[in-house]
């Protein structure tokens, strides 16, 4: 796979938004319909997330025709394996063409697990270790740094073994924070990278960059879900600005490719897919036209754009009940497949969907109602006070847009199993067709990985 991707037919994923949210919404009912239908879920299997392959490929295409339609440089869109860890969806996005950004050597070991290339793969975890630095130049994989300290490490690595690797430094241009503090890098004080705006920070990375010709990238990622298109845009704006003020000053294009990280968010309140890949990139023309004159190659590292819309976390319910005059649903999807929903609910409401026990969209009046999960404390509410079709014991709940930082990051808490996470698409027929991407998680394997086979380290220390 080259980084230089050409635009292909991009399906329904830019043409009518309305279309395309509705045709997602209907491939969504029928797999939640053909999963009750094939025992995919059932009394005994009371939880399962499933991912809609052909919604994935769309999104897959669409972001590519996007940068594609706009330069004639080398692009390499690497997925954000934290997004959704999952092999089987890397290796569906390599086939489409995308490669990997890694920040840990669990995510390094996944995508290569996926069959990435190293030359398709970008490592850029603020805290990387000797050993992990030493693999990924080894390998060839693109490293960004994050801070002069890593900076000195490499200039050590780089001295003792030849690398292919292309190398970088992060920079945070402190344009600000969106919505949600924790997602927000670009901060004056964020963790990540070199803050642009600090007194001598330029000035540092100017001389960083002249006196190490094999420096040839720029990093930069101003955070996720909750930053406008127009912070990510800005800083975008000064990462340029300062690739071509150092190009002046060392007097030949040095920084050949400018990673411009990810973070497009998501909208979580219906099924249209927005702001989609098109508009990103139109704003980005607009304000950083010099981005696509063909002189830099990009990268791009998007994860929960590609994912979240395409996830589904499906539950039954166990018990309706009602407490205080409020109905509640007691369901098997809480903490350990929503962590961030349940202890955030604020900054990550989910839409949820009721189906009845065969699996058919849930009709009547809407009644306000707690939609709760199985796990034993208070809190552990998917959805509060929220207007749905009175819940029903054997039920089915379905949490919305959960295809990227939901199930695939499961909270162990009360030794809950992880569910299993399968994939979809329909046949030719119209028939729906299961793969599983993970496996349920077995009480044998909690146990395992509980100390189970150290049952006895305790006794008698
Ligand atoms: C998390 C992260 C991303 C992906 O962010 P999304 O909001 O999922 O698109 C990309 N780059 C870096 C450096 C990240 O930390």
């Amino acid at each position: 796979m080259g980084i230089r991707e050409n635009a292909e037919a991009t399906g329904g994923a830019t043409g009518d938004d309305g279309a395309a949210g509705e045709q997602l919404a209907d491939r969504r009912d029928a797999a939640v319909r053909a999963a009750v239908e094939q025992g995919i879920v059932g009394p005994e299997i009371p939880i399962a997330a499933f991912l809609d392959i052909t919604g994935i490929r769309r999104s897959a295409r669409a972001l590519k025709s996007a940068f594609s339609s706009a330069t004639s440089a080398p692009v390499l869109h690497a997925f954000a394996v934290k997004a959704s860890p999952l092999v089987p969806v890397l290796r569906l996005l390599h086939e489409e063409g995308l490669g990997a950004e890694v920040a840990s050597p669990g995510e390094l070991a996944l995508a290569r697990a996926a069959g990435i290339r190293p030359a398709a793969t970008v490592l850029d975890s603020p805290a990387k270790t000797p050993a992990e630095l030493r693999e990924a130049l080894a390998l060839g994989i693109a490293v960004n740094a994050d801070n002069p300290q890593e900076l000195t490490r490499i200039d050590a690595l780089v001295r003792s073994a030849p690398s292919s690797s292309p190398i970088g430094i992060r920079v945070n241009p402190q344009t600000g924070g969106g919505s949600i503090e924790a997602l927000s890098t670009a901060t004056s004080t964020s963790k990540f990278g070199v803050a642009l705006r600090d007194e001598g920070a330029r000035e540092w990375l100017i001389g960083a960059y002249l006196d190490r010709p094999w420096l040839t990238r720029l990093h930069i990622h101003s955070g996720s879900q909750g930053i406008p298109l127009d912070l990510h845009v800005q800083g975008i704006r000064e990462l340029y600005a300062l690739a071509e003020e150092i190009n002046a000053r060392v007097g030949r294009r040095q920084i050949d490719t400018l990673d411009i990280g990810g973070g497009l968010s998501v909208n979580f309140t219906s099924d249209e897919e927005a702001p989609t890949y098109d508009a990103f990139v139109r704003e980005l023309r607009g304000t950083v036209p010099g981005l696509f004159s063909g002189a830099y190659g990009l990268v791009t590292e998007f994860g929960r754009s590609l994912l979240a819309k395409h996830g589904t976390i499906l539950a039954r319910v166990e018990y309706a009940k009602s407490a205080g005059g409020r109905p509640v649903a007691v369901t098997h999807a809480g903490a350990q497949v929503a962590t961030r929903t349940v202890y955030a609910p604020h900054s990550w409401p989910l839409r949820i969907a009721a189906y009845d026990p065969k699996g058919r969209p849930k009709s009547g009046p809407e009644v306000a109602q707690d939609v709760a999960g199985p796990a034993c404390f208070a809190g552990d509410l998917l959805a509060a006070d929220r207007p749905l079709p009175l819940l029903e014991q054997d039920d089915w709940v379905a949490a919305l847009d959960t295809g990227a930082y939901y199930f695939a990051h499961h909270y162990a808490y009360n030794s809950l199993a992880r569910p299993a996470v399968h994939g979809f698409s329909a046949d030719t027929d119209g028939k729906v067709r299961f793969a599983v991407i993970r496996a349920a998680q077995t009480v044998r394997e909690i146990v395992a990985e509980s100390g189970g086979a150290q049952v006895g380290a305790l006794e008698g220390m």
